[in-house]
């Protein structure tokens, strides 16, 4: 991330950066907007604070839940958006490089929402962005193995409104599992936990999927106390958060994966009574068979709700990318109160 001025957004490239006032407000403003969304006035408001901009959703890496609902957000604000999703489509099969699609989205649009396979390419960017005469914000929607910031952020947002009547995030033992080596989500919210007072990890993987080292050296260097084990039913008990991710086969360079047991590494019927009766389990999805869907029926299981916070929180970053939190607070003051929601 880097803000052009304290509790401003510009750019949103990674975790650094990203304090805990203006996470607070961040979350916060999340809730603002989707309280606002809940009436016809509230909504139709909202779509009036944007109808000048517009997006570019540039997705060469594949993607459902992030680019549907940042499509989604701009829509909310009345952003208008252009997305490229398949490169084929595009001049990059022409040869055109990387650098002069960029700065030819920037051309057209106010904002840039990217994701791509490649760690690195959102912060050359913003890079470039920086050196050009019309530049514009750079969010970085997923970089490769590295980086998944919104997602951080919608995490964030899931987890202090999960234990909102608890203290929020702070004090919690959080649990996360799975491939912790290639997986960009739980390197992100790693970068994020030193927020929060009194926060353990519990990093559950198998050996050949590690959280890796550079990610470490930075907890322990921010002073939070982590453990590593690859037995998840010793640590059900005393967790407050499983965070469980896919192990991520898309980067098999030699089939890494193939044969696992990944059994253990999986929350189902069997081993869900261990979990303590107001833990939460989340999980940034797609799902392969480490969470059974018969969990999805039980009221630990927030990941829906992520999913759809991710929305909302999407929303508050564009707000606060493009400004508009003076009229968000002005909208929450005139509209009338909004019908209570569980989620
Ligand atoms: N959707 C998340 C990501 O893009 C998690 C995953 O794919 O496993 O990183």
């Amino acid at each position: 991330m880097r803000s052009d001025m304290a509790g401003r957004l510009y750019h949103v490239i990674d975790t650094r950066g990203f304090d805990r006032p203006l996470l607070d407000e961040l979350c916060e403003l999340t809730t603002t907007v989707r309280n606002i969304a809940k009436t016809v006035a509230g909504a139709q408001a909202l779509q009036a604070l944007l109808p000048h901009a517009r997006a570019m959703l540039y997705f060469p890496q594949p993607s459902t839940r992030t680019f549907l609902s940042f499509n989604n957000a701009c829509h909310i604000l009345g952003i208008r958006t252009s997305e490229i999703r398949d490169p084929a489509t595009s001049s990059e099969v022409k040869g055109e490089s990387f650098d002069d699609s960029i700065r030819t989205f920037s051309s057209y649009v106010d904002v840039i929402i990217m994701r791509t396979p490649e760690a690195g390419y959102a912060a050359r960017a913003a890079a470039q962005m920086d050196r050009i005469p019309r530049p514009v914000p750079i969010v970085n929607a997923g970089s490769g193995k590295d980086q998944h910031p919104t997602q951080a952020l919608l995490d964030i947002y899931t987890l202090e409104r999960s234990f909102a009547d608890r203290g929020g995030i702070d004090g919690k033992v959080i649990a996360m599992m799975g491939d912790l080596k290639r997986g960009r989500t739980v390197r992100s919210l790693c970068g994020l936990m030193r927020n929060y007072r009194g926060v353990r990890l519990v990093l559950v993987a198998p050996a050949a999927f590690a959280m890796e080292d550079d990610v470490k050296v930075e907890l322990r260097a921010q002073g939070i106390p982590f453990t590593e084990t690859s037995r998840l039913a010793d640590v059900l008990p005393e967790i407050d958060a499983l965070y469980v991710t896919r192990i991520q086969t898309e980067w098999d360079t030699a089939e890494e994966s193939r044969g696992m047991d990944y059994a253990q590494f999986g929350i189902n019927l069997a081993n869900l009574p261990l979990l303590k009766h107001d833990a939460i389990i989340m999980h940034p999805l797609p799902r392969g068979p480490e969470i059974d869907p018969a969990v999805d029926e039980d009221p630990r299981a927030v990941y829906w709700r992520q999913e759809r916070n991710g929305m909302w929180m999407r929303v508050a970053i564009l707000v606060k990318i493009f400004r508009l939190e003076d009229r968000i607070a002005a909208l929450a003051a005139t509209l009338p109160p909004a019908p209570a929601d569980r989620a």
